[in-house]
């Protein structure tokens, strides 16, 4: 109910034309909130039967025609030609033949606390409700994302969401969390980020960090915000000593260079980060940037020292010309997982989009950007250099569920419809540590599998037409619940 006083409160779109009915309202909320509540398989019958699809398994291997995948409890444990293996007694069965079975796709850079849907008329809301957390993390698994990394959250919330989540796996997609970020002080996203003034400081937060349950350090390395304002960067001693903590304890150090310089990423890649996040660089008013990993020279040492990229393409498509993006339209699920509340904001944002002169001489910038950064995804994927999807979901009109936007980008920018699944995939759950139980479909892995309509190989944006998510070997039907809703809100 919050969600309809607070949409009361914003401007009125022309009434009637934005504003679903109330009771429909009502209806999808309630759809959203509760339990999923229907499409599973029940916890009892724990063994599951895919049969017919096409298996396309991570590795960036061609995919196998009719295959049948068999889950026992939470772990694959068979994979085979169609009949090549009797049907186990009792297990429920899943068709999929016309379809394709995936991986679980695995996002490396999200921000659960906010939902993406940002505007020019409403403030960006930041809430640390636990029920924000939870709904972001089920629009995830509703998009087909069963691994998320949160870049920014508090560690009690992560810890909170970590037992709900081993609790009941179905609530939505597996949670990695680096808790709050360090910074330099007065540096990029403080005061909210920890500011650290020296190594010895820094070593003392990963320490706490990793006994509050995170998995992977965030740090932000880099002088600019992403406005172009200067900042206190990070000193070279500061983030070696951050480094040296967290793998000593086996963490990750991910490193936020958002319009960094090359002298920034330089302080990053030498300290021996273990991600690069976001793309370097401020832009011009026509979308240049002045800074390039291809051009700061440190390719062969991001190569040496087995740096992956997470470029969250998608982001930068959000914040720049987000309102223009048609692609959602033809999402069947986003009406699981944006709230009415959501859709009526981006509903207001298109309209002002097309008659706001200034957003629209950003977006034209933007597309410029885009285009530059796809030659460089081109460029770095030539020089071998990994790279991870991250969609920065959370931020500006960047959506939660929705990682196909950046593996449909980093398809733009150069890798093949298969290689840009494995960044989303394989390249993803090593980045994060999880590749062992993770990232590929494989006999004795979790049994996380996206199953979709179609061949997103010939097609990428299939992907999309997510029919049903198994997680830890539970199968939601996410078309049922779509044709649900459909039909409770009369459309
Ligand atoms: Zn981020």
């Amino acid at each position: 109910m919050r969600l309809l006083r607070n949409r009361a409160k914003g401007p009125a779109g022309p009434d009637g034309l934005l504003r679903p009915p109330a009771a429909a309202v009502i209806l999808s909320l309630i759809a959203l909130l509760a339990p999923i509540p229907a499409g599973f398989s029940s916890a009892e019958s724990r063994t599951v039967l895919i049969k017919g699809g096409a298996l396309v398994d991570g590795t960036g291997n061609p995919p196998i025609p009719h295959v049948w995948v068999l889950v026992e409890g939470d772990r694959i444990k068979k994979i085979g030609k169609a009949g090549s293996f009797p049907r186990p007694r009792g297990s429920e069965v899943v068709h999929a033949r016309g379809e394709t079975i995936l991986p679980g796709l695995i996002d490396a850079h999200v921000h659960l606390r906010t939902s993406g849907v940002v505007s020019f008329t409403f403030a960006r809301r930041q809430s640390q409700a636990e029920e924000v957390f939870r709904r972001s993390l089920r629009a995830e698994l509703l998009g087909g994302v069963t691994q998320v990394r949160d870049m920014h959250m508090p560690l009690e919330i992560g810890r909170k969401l970590t037992k709900q989540l081993q609790e009941e796996p179905t609530l939505g997609a597996r949670l990695i969390y680096a808790g709050p970020m360090l910074t330099a002080p007065g540096g990029y996203g403080a005061p909210q980020a920890i500011e650290i003034a020296s190594p010895v400081e820094g070593r003392e937060r990963v320490e706490e960090l990793a006994l509050g349950g995170a998995e992977v350090i965030k740090i932000a390395v880099t002088s600019r915000t992403v406005n172009q304002s200067a900042i206190p960067c990070m000193k070279p001693e500061v983030v070696r000593s951050i480094v040296e903590a967290a793998h000593e304890r086996g963490l990750p150090v991910a490193a936020h260079v958002a319009a960094a310089t090359a002298v920034d990423l330089k302080i990053a890649v030498t300290a021996g980060v273990d991600s690069l996040e976001h793309m370097p660089g401020s832009w011009d008013p026509l979308g240049v940037p002045d800074t390039l990993y291809s051009t700061s020279g440190l390719v062969p040492e991001i190569l040496a020292r087995h740096i992956t990229i997470v470029p969250t393409l998608s982001a930068e498509v959000g914040e720049t010309y987000g309102p223009m993006i048609s692609d959602l339209s033809d999402d069947p699920s986003l009406r699981l997982r944006l709230t009415p509340f959501q859709r009526h904001v981006l509903a207001l944002n298109l309209e002002d989009f097309a008659h706001n002169s200034k957003r629209q001489a950003m977006a034209a910038a933007g597309r410029r950007r885009m285009q530059i950064s796809l030659e460089e995804i081109g460029r770095l994927h030539e020089a071998g250099v990994s790279l991870a999807a991250g969609s920065d979901a959370g931020s500006g009109f960047t959506f939660h569920g929705n990682l196909h936007t950046e593996i449909e980008l980093l398809n733009q920018g150069g890798l093949s419809p298969l290689e840009a699944i494995r960044s989303a995939t394989q390249e993803s759950a090593r980045l994060l540590g999880v590749l062992e139980d993770q990232g590929t479909v494989e006999v004795g892995k979790r049994a996380d599998l996206l199953i979709v309509r179609g061949d997103p190989l010939k097609q990428l944006r299939l992907l999309r037409a997510v029919d049903r998510v198994v997680i830890a070997g539970r199968v939601v039907d996410v078309q049922r619940l779509v044709n649900q809703v459909e039909k409770e809100v009369g459309r």
